[in-house]
């Protein structure tokens, strides 16, 4: 019987856990209690691991407050810095466009 209580206290120690790292409570504490508390905090660490690796490209640095930001936000979550396109997604067009403004204009700025 206390076996049967401290395989529910891990497995709630990882389901906690779990949601301290952003992830599903009782998914991991079924996890553990399935197949064992032991198995549940490993994949709890080596999913966690896998998590922090930020895929590239898909985060920036905003160049207004230097915080990391989504690569397709359009303004700055932390100082509301409208962020400009990358030249990766944009095909080239707006430094001719600029220029071809700028001559039709006469303004040599
Ligand atoms: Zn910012």
């Amino acid at each position: 019987m206390i076996y049967l209580i401290i395989w529910i206290v891990l497995c709630i120690l990882i389901g906690s856990l779990a949601s301290s790292k952003g992830r599903s409570f009782f998914g991991y504490f079924l996890l553990s209690a399935i197949l064992s508390p032991l198995i549940g905090l490993l994949i709890l660490l080596v999913s966690g691991e896998a998590q922090q690796k930020v895929p590239p490209g898909s985060q920036k640095k905003c160049p207004a407050c230097a915080e990391m930001i989504k690569a397709e936000a359009l303004v700055c979550k932390h100082c509301g810095h409208h962020q400009e396109k990358t030249s990766e997604e944009l095909p080239g067009h707006s430094e001719n466009e600029y220029s071809e403004v700028k001559s039709k204009s006469g303004l040599d700025l």
